[in-house]
């Protein structure tokens, strides 16, 4: 129910869990983060609370200063930590709110080629369907640009990838998103709030645009994959 995402200067994790936190007002029955470090994907997920996210991150660090970040409100699958988010496909980790409508459809077809989801969710297989098209050959922006347009419902989306330690890729169509400028630093967040402590000047996503972002900006497409300039407002949100 909660989305963040950092390509920061400095240790990913625990700006996440801050982040997850001034989320927490959406409600959420699970949560978890993943990061890139050093090209590999690691995550950490947990059932409850933030803080048995937390817990479990002091016992299992996270390195990595690219990260994304989910407090998930079921809908499809019960709330356990192999149905939190994030979910990974082949060289992908994907968080994600909202309901992909067509999700059965899109997973028999990945059936008939072999590949099964390990959870319930309909979040995984737009982390399997992307991960197809990285393994095809595709960069991870043609191949979000190559599934987003096969996704129907309302959603938003972060992602990261294997082998990029300075790129994010998100998107929204229903579900509100927005991108925080840094200095060096960029992040994503459900809304302002989450992004507070982090920057006030912020790029909101229009109905269903989706960016390409690393640490030097973001470069954000419509869903006709035209490049688009939304404008950097500043927004200042009560800490
Ligand atoms: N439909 C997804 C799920 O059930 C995302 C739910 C959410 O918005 O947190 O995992």
């Amino acid at each position: 129910c909660g989305i963040v995402g950092v390509l920061g200067q400095h240790e990913a994790a625990p700006l996440l869990v801050e982040a997850l936190k001034r989320l927490e007002y959406r409600g959420y029955d699970s949560a978890g983060i993943a990061t890139v470090n050093n090209g590999a994907i690691g995550r950490r997920r947990a059932v409850g609370k933030l803080v048995n996210l937390s817990d479990h991150l002091v016992h299992a660090p996270l390195a990595g200063r690219a990260g994304i970040g989910h407090t998930r409100w079921a809908t499809h699958g019960a709330a356990t930590e192999v149905n939190a988010h994030p979910h990974t496909g082949h060289g992908v980790a994907v968080v994600h709110n909202g309901i992909i409508e067509n999700y059965r459809a899109l997973g028999a077809a990945l059936a008939d080629e072999g590949v099964l989801p390990t959870s319930q969710t309909d979040t995984e297989i737009v982390a399997l369907l992307i991960g197809r098209a990285l393994q095809g050959g595709a960069s991870p922006a043609a191949a979000v640009a190559a599934v987003l347009p096969q996704l129907e419902g309302a959603f938003a989306l972060c992602m990261l990838f294997e082998g990029y330690d300075d790129l994010m890729i998100c998107a929204r169509r229903g579900s509100p998103l927005v991108i925080g400028h840094g200095t060096g630093e960029m992040f994503v967040g459900s809304d302002a709030i989450a992004l507070a402590p982090l920057t006030d000047r912020l790029t909101y996503l229009d109905e269903g645009d989706w960016a390409v972002i690393t640490r030097a900006g973001a470069q954000v497409f419509d869903a006709q994959g035209a490049p688009v300039t939304r404008p950097l407002q500043r927004i200042a949100v009560d800490q």
